[in-house]
């Protein structure tokens, strides 16, 4: 019996090492010997290593223990698990106890690569969205009072180093992003991650956070496409913790928001949240979540604003939407298109405009008012979304209207992108018969090289551009020449923004035909009109 169970023991890759009920080692088997560096004639070494634990687990009065701890072997770390097990007879009397012993090193070092790889990105070596989140959510839980700031960062226009310079290129940058913060992290309490392609999160104890070092960092990373003569742009947004237990991803969002607001600011590259950019965010949604419903509400109303002649007879008027909104009363365009054309929801609020446009002209008509004319504004995004010209020539099949009547106003913003093919649709729409103004002219949009590409009716002078200016007599050389130019290109002149008597007399010698302003009318609904 005692040969089988030692070869039995003997066969087993567990290190076994038995003792008595004194303590005396009995018994090891030849992997433990392997395990502890001893032989089996040197039992005291097996006494000298296992007392401390014998000692602590009887103390405890446990039977059973299971500890892991690092042993030196052969140089070498090795991961052991430890088992160990008290031997009673059947009266419980204690006969002894004994170890057995399982070198893991090969599993735990699997279980970290895997655990790493779950927790870290692959490409940059940072910690991923889920393990960042984790990992601040602690940090957070675990300092109650301490101030924190989360920063998000974002490539500009990553996607154009891609395509320029290929994906290594874009790699490395993202990579040399990596390693500015891993850098800013190391021995800081800083927690960096990489949360999705360009963009990258860091949760800093207030301590470490110091603006001018951030910026330092982005140009740093900023440097590394100097080579290629590329201007890489990195920007950061900033949120300031305040409650602790808020979600980090929603910290995060609100960082991110930072940046998207300031996308167009070329000079920031560090901004910080504050509770307008919340609210600004929730009225862009809110916006989008009503607007269907507004639409087929009728909240969108038609408003009216007086086109007048050199002698002030009213020839139309530009319909200007307004939102009659059921709780919060009157909004004016300035507070939603913006926001429709960057979600693409504006062509639904332009055709349905139009279509009011043209059912009043139909009803003028029918009162046998036939020399008004009502204006509608055309956005760019109108282009993408629907075919403009059927919609017109559609309009006036169905409501028995001159094209004459309904005039188009376009912006420079239509001729930025796809020229030909905007130029083409616009043409057409010519040739039907509707008439076409270049809107905002001078404000910052409309350009000279459109008005060498586009064939229009109307060129709209917008005052704003020359109003509460010093250069009187440069704002007067400026405008007439517009004028002068206009007339030579066979276009008429519109000065809108007109609030002042003395605007009229002076546009008037410089040749301006048409008028629209606070002068003569606002915006007006259509009964008053
Ligand atoms: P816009 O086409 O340049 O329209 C003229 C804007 O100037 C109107 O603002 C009008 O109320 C304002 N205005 C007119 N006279 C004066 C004046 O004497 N002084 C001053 N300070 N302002 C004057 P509104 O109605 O708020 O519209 C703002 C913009 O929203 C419009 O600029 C237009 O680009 C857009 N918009 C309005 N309705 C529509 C629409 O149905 N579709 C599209 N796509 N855009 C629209
Ligand atoms: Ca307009
Ligand atoms: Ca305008």
């Amino acid at each position: 019996m005692q040969n089988v169970l030692c070869s039995v023991s003997e066969n087993t890759s567990s290190s076994i090492i038995c003792f008595d009920n004194r303590n005396k080692c009995i018994y090891v088997n030849d992997s433990a010997c392997r395990l502890i560096g001893a032989s089996k004639d040197e039992l005291g070494v097996f006494e000298k290593k296992f007392e401390g634990y014998i000692n602590e687990f009887i103390e405890k009065k446990s039977d059973y223990e299971v500890i892991k701890t690092d042993y030196e072997i052969a140089s070498q770390i090795r991961s052991v698990f430890i088992e160990f097990q008290t031997m009673r007879d059947k009266k419980d009397k204690y006969l002894g106890c004994f170890f057995k012993m399982e070198d893991r090193t090969e599993e735990v070092k699997r279980f970290e690569m895997e655990k790493y790889r779950a927790t870290h990105d692959s490409l940059t070596g940072l910690l991923n969205r889920v393990a960042f989140m984790e990992q601040a959510t602690r940090i957070l839980f675990d300092n109650p009072d301490g101030k924190f700031y989360v920063v998000a960062s974002n490539v500009r226009e990553f996607k154009l180093v891609n395509d320029l310079f290929g994906t290594k290129v874009g790699d490395m940058v993202l990579c040399k992003e990596a390693d500015v913060l891993r850098k800013l992290s190391e021995n800081t309490g800083v927690v960096a991650g990489r949360i999705s392609g360009d963009r990258f999160a860091l949760l800093i104890p207030e301590d470490y956070y110091d603006e001018e070092m951030a910026v330092k960092s982005i140009e740093d990373i900023e440097r590394i496409m100097k080579v290629y003569d590329y201007k890489l742009r990195i920007c950061m947004g900033v949120y300031e913790v305040r409650d602790h237990n808020e979600n980090v991803q929603t910290m995060y969002d609100k960082a991110c928001m930072v940046i998207d607001k300031t996308k167009n600011d070329y000079l920031k590259v560090l901004s910080y949240y504050d509770t307008s950019i919340m609210q600004k965010a929730m009225h862009e949604k809110n916006v989008i979540n009503e607007f269907d419903k507004a639409i087929e509400d009728e909240q969108f109303k038609m408003y009216l604003q007086a086109q007048v002649d050199n002698e002030g007879n009213i020839m139309g008027g530009e319909a200007l939407v307004r939102w009659e909104h059921p709780e919060n009363g009157l909004i004016f365009p300035g507070d939603f298109i913006e926001i429709l054309e960057r979600t693409g929801h504006i062509y639904n609020l332009d055709a349905y405009i139009w279509e009011q446009a043209a059912k009043k002209l139909c009803e003028w008509k029918q009162n046998g008012i036939t020399d008004k004319h009502i204006s509608v504004n055309i956005s760019a995004k109108d282009f993408y979304y629907m075919d403009v010209y059927k919609s017109f020539t559609n309009l006036v099949r169905k409501y028995d209207i001159n094209p004459d009547n309904l005039k188009l106003e376009i912006t420079e913003t239509v001729l930025m992108h796809d020229l030909e093919m905007h130029l083409e649709v616009l043409d057409k729409l010519r040739k039907f018969g509707f008439q076409i103004g270049v809107d905002d002219f001078g404000s910052g949009y409309s350009s000279l090289n459109m008005l060498k590409d586009i064939k229009a009716d109307v060129l709209k002078i917008d005052m704003v551009f020359l109003r509460e200016t010093e250069n009187h007599v440069r704002s007067r050389i400026i405008l007439n020449s517009i004028i002068g130019m206009s007339k030579k290109l066979g276009m008429k002149v519109l000065t809108e923004g007109v609030e002042k008597e003395e605007q009229i007399g002076a546009l008037k010698e410089m040749g301006c035909d048409f008028f629209q302003g606070y002068y003569f009318s606002k915006p007006i609904c259509v009964e008053e009109f």
